[in-house]
């Protein structure tokens, strides 16, 4: 059992495609933190496949295929399933059970109103025929962060509309039924940075859906080639020129990777990231000489976890025990939380000998 006063961790990611590093600064980087923070009880790192499906449901090879390659990236990135549970949405049918009693709860217009929801469905031209899974997926989220009775979410920004949601969902069960269910905290990352990486594109969120990605698993060429064809200021033209580090994407990465001692083994020139801004910002500095001072951070960051991936890659079965144990371990928490919220919702007529006394009173 959890001690209440200790926090309680759920997150996780749609198998839509490998993880990127978005997903690695925007959380994947906390949760490996987590694991050795004292004051966390329980955390639960959850693969969303239904979730995936909902603007997926014509593809669930691409869904099933991507279930292994994100608990492959997880592994890799430190997630270790001693410390945490890591479970795969749809064998969890306890979630699908909450999300229809959360249902109630919640109106059309305020999903309309979500914004989440509102720029993932322009993001998938859906504006004209929404699948009603997809605009009620707000409310799975619910189900998802409720069931294990989260504390803290830790998530990229992107997120923060659905954690309202949640919270909303949580209030309004608590105050109609009493109180059952425990109203979680976002947890952003730090760095304004990571709070929402943008693409190699330029466009403003790195997204598996958008191929404007650096994956986890990319080979060093790949990743040479995606930081090369990067946006940079586009009113620096010369080495000359005076250059904007706001908004340039090859600065926001830096921000959101490097370190004083990647300057130290890679740069020695400058002491930190804000001495080599200055210099962009003066002029004089060119873009390449920035960009492959990124892709020696990026490297180096992303190696440990590409071998450990490929050793990983080795041991499918293993693999595979990790997430059904930790779909194990999520099946029986989600379901002390189903029976409390049937209990309060006074829908346990098989656990409830009152109700059958009050049966006798109608007749
Ligand atoms: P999809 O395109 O299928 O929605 P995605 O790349 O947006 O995929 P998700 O699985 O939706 O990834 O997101 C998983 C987690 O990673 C969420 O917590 C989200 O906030 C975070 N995240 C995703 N992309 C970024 C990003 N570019 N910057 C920071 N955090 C991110
Ligand atoms: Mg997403």
């Amino acid at each position: 059992m959890s001690d209440n006063k200790k926090k309680i961790i759920l997150t996780g990611d749609r198998p839509t495609g490998r993880l990127h590093v978005g997903h690695y600064v925007g959380s994947l980087r906390r949760r490996v933190e987590l694991q050795s923070d004292e004051a966390v009880s329980d955390m639960y790192i959850m693969i969303a496949d239904a979730q995936a499906l909902t603007d997926n449901f014509k593809n669930p090879e691409k869904v099933r295929e991507n279930i292994m390659n994100v608990a492959l990236d997880y592994l890799s990135a430190g997630l270790d399933p001693e410390r945490c549970s890591i479970l795969i949405q749809s064998q969890v049918p306890e979630l699908t059970e909450l999300t229809f009693y959360y249902m109630n709860l919640v109106t059309v217009s305020r999903l309309q109103r979500n914004p989440t929801v509102k720029s993932e469905i322009q993001m998938r031209n859906f504006e004209t025929s929404i699948p009603v899974g997809f605009f009620c997926y707000p409310i799975s989220q619910a189900a998802d962060i409720t069931a294990f009775q989260a504390t803290h979410v830790p998530v990229g920004e992107d997120q923060k509309p659905m954690l309202e949601q949640t919270r909303e969902i949580v209030r309004e069960f608590n105050s109609t039924y009493g109180k059952t269910l425990t109203e979680p905290e976002i947890m952003l990352p730090e760095a304004a940075a990571c709070l929402r990486l943008p693409g190699t594109d330029g466009k403003a969120k790195m997204s598996k859906s958008l191929g404007n990605c650096i994956y986890l698993s990319d080979e060093p060429d790949d990743i040479r080639k995606r930081v090369m064809s990067m946006f940079t200021d586009p009113g620096h033209l010369k080495k000359t020129d005076p250059g904007k580090t706001e908004g340039n994407p090859v600065f926001i990465y830096l921000d959101a990777f490097c370190s004083d001692e990647h300057f130290a083994e890679f740069c020695p020139e400058y002491a930190n990231l804000e001495e080599m801004k200055a210099h962009y910002r003066r002029g004089g500095l060119g873009d390449v000489k920035v960009k492959k001072f990124l892709i020696n951070v990026l490297l180096s960051t992303l190696e440990p976890i590409r071998n450990k991936r490929k050793e990983f890659e080795k041991d499918l079965p293993f693999v595979y025990e990790v997430l059904k144990k930790g779909t194990e371990a999520a099946r029986e928490c989600a379901a002390k939380t189903l029976s409390a919220v049937k209990r309060s919702m006074k829908i346990d007529y098989f656990e409830d000998d009152s109700w059958i006394r009050s049966c006798r009173q109608i007749n």
